[in-house]
């Protein structure tokens, strides 16, 4: 797959790295007992060690560490068995303490990597240099007061699981898939929700470009992007800034930028920060953190199966495209759904159409309705009771879809809409003789034009299904118009 731009003065690889920052899901901070419920009242949720009272202790939050370790494992990676946190210094009115706890030296995750699921079914693989255990600062409130700025500590203390991507990335859509991907893999193990809107995640995208062939180019970061869409926009506007500067002979000055979502343009936010600036040194009130052999592999035995294995498994027992599984394993609800689908009451049925009307007809009716699959209408044995219709012959896949949509908005069994609306399908070669005769009795034209013209099939078996209400058995029908179509032009 081709991604280069294409400049004034020949072509351009974009070169990107992603830093992603996933909330934990955790009751309580990374080193305090405050509640992390999203929405409260400000300020409702902070401990003094939050406030950054002098004389508190940070106590790190075993769960917390759990969860770093399990996504670790979630993605292959090396998981340190001692780990040091470090302060981060720097002055900011939503950081009370003027240094944030992170990791630096010895993260608790080292070296692995994330798969990407490419459009075209192929894979990709990206490495992750690192993942280490932060405090998230609180937040700024400027639209409170029309002179001053109000801080609120509830998110001041959350734990925080930046996850840093290698250089591995050559195009907004694959950095786009890196995060849908990233996502998934989160919420499968969850420890994160993946919430976008809701901060949860958010991206810090590293941005350069190069002549392919020529060495990596001076990037820049574009921070705090809250949103896949916008992920990718911001990677496209910021390579096309750096390709017109340098052909314009100018150079890339490494800066950290922010994204003008409504301009659609990047703007500098500062001279990039080295870690120098921020006087990075072990935190004296945290021992070195050292994790148990047998505790690291009682977390590796509780995973559950990730989108990359369910999707080996979908592909090997059901036969299923890559392509097509990509989307039934993004999320595990949907994954589960479409097995109860595909097999359920003790019948194995025809899996890739249990995917077709998951991934088509299923997902449509639910995007309209504005629901999740949690949420869908009809359970997927009562979706499997509507395949089981149309194999043994008693509806056709064209009535099958009326029932459908009959199902999805009143909840109603299949084989009860069928009966109470008489949809059988008329599988009487009589009664479909009948109607067959009567439309090329009503035709002679077309029937005349059958031998130079065979496409007037289509029009005989369409006005047959019109006479029989769709109720026809389209295989019958075929059969019937053919043999008295030869006969008869
Ligand atoms: P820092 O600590 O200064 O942010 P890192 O070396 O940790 O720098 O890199 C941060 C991110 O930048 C990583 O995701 C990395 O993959 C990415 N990156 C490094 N060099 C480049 C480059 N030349 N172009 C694009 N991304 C890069
Ligand atoms: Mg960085």
């Amino acid at each position: 797959m081709s991604s280069l731009i294409e400049g004034r003065t020949g072509k351009w690889e974009v070169v990107i790295g992603l830093e992603t920052h996933a909330q934990i899901i955790a009751k309580s901070k990374l080193f305090s007992g405050a509640a992390t419920a999203f929405g409260a009242e400000p300020n409702t949720q902070v401990s003094p060690i939050d406030a950054a009272f002098p004389g508190m202790l940070p106590v790190i939050n075993r769960h917390c560490v759990e969860q770093a370790v399990k996504t670790g494992l979630g993605l292959d990676a090396e998981i340190n068995r001692e780990s040091v946190f470090a302060r981060k210094n720097y002055f900011y009115p939503d950081l009370p303490a003027g240094y944030q706890i992170s990791q630096y030296e010895l993260p608790i995750v080292g070296r692995g990597k994330l798969t990407l699921d490419m459009p075209d079914g192929s894979t990709r693989e990206v490495g992750i240099t690192r993942l280490h255990l932060e405090q998230d600062a609180g937040k700024s409130l400027h639209d409170q007061h029309p002179t001053q700025t109000y801080v609120d500590l509830n998110r001041a203390g959350i734990g925080l699981m930046e996850i840093v991507s290698e250089p591995d990335l050559r195009s907004a859509e694959e950095a786009g898939i890196y995060v849908r991907k990233l996502r998934s893999i989160l919420r499968y193990l969850g420890t994160c929700d993946g919430n976008m809107e809701e901060g949860s995640l958010r991206c810090d995208c590293n941005v350069s470009v190069r002549r392919l062939g020529e060495p990596l180019g001076t990037r820049c970061e574009i921070k705090n992007l809250n949103s896949v869409r916008f992920v990718m926009q911001a990677i496209e506007v910021e390579a096309r800034r750096q390709i017109e500067l340098i052909e314009a002979g100018g150079a890339v000055e490494q800066q950290t930028r922010l994204f003008d979502s409504a301009r659609g343009e990047t703007r500098p936010m500062r001279s990039k920060e080295h870690a120098h600036d921020y006087r990075y040194f072990p935190d004296p009130d945290l021992l070195p953190l050292v994790l148990d052999e047998a505790w690291i592999e009682a977390l590796r035995a509780q995973l559950p199966e990730l989108p990359d294995a369910k999707k080996a498994r979908f592909v090997a027992e059901y036969g299923l495209r890559p392509e097509d599984t990509d989307v039934l394993v993004a999320e595990r609800a949907t994954a589960e759904y479409f097995e109860r689908v595909a097999r359920s009451n003790g019948k194995s049925r025809d899996a890739k159409a249990a995917a077709y009307w998951v991934i088509g007809d299923l997902f449509g009716a639910l995007n309209k309705q504005g629901r999740g699959i949690e949420e869908a209408p009809i359970t997927p044995e009562q979706l499997g009771a509507l395949l089981d219709l149309i194999a043994d012959g008693t509806i056709s896949g064209r009535i099958a879809k009326d029932v459908f949509a009959e199902m999805i908005e009143t909840g109603i069994d299949a084989a009860a809409i069928v009966e109470k609306k008489g949809l059988r399908q008329m599988s009487d070669t009589g009664a479909i003789e009948a109607a067959v005769d009567a439309a090329l009795a009503a035709h002679p034209a077309q029937v005349a034009q059958y031998h130079a013209n065979p496409k007037v099939l289509g029009f005989f078996v369409g006005q047959v299904m019109k006479a029989t209400g769709g109720k026809a058995n389209p295989a019958l029908v075929n059969e019937l118009l053919k043999r008295k179509l030869v006969q008869s032009s």
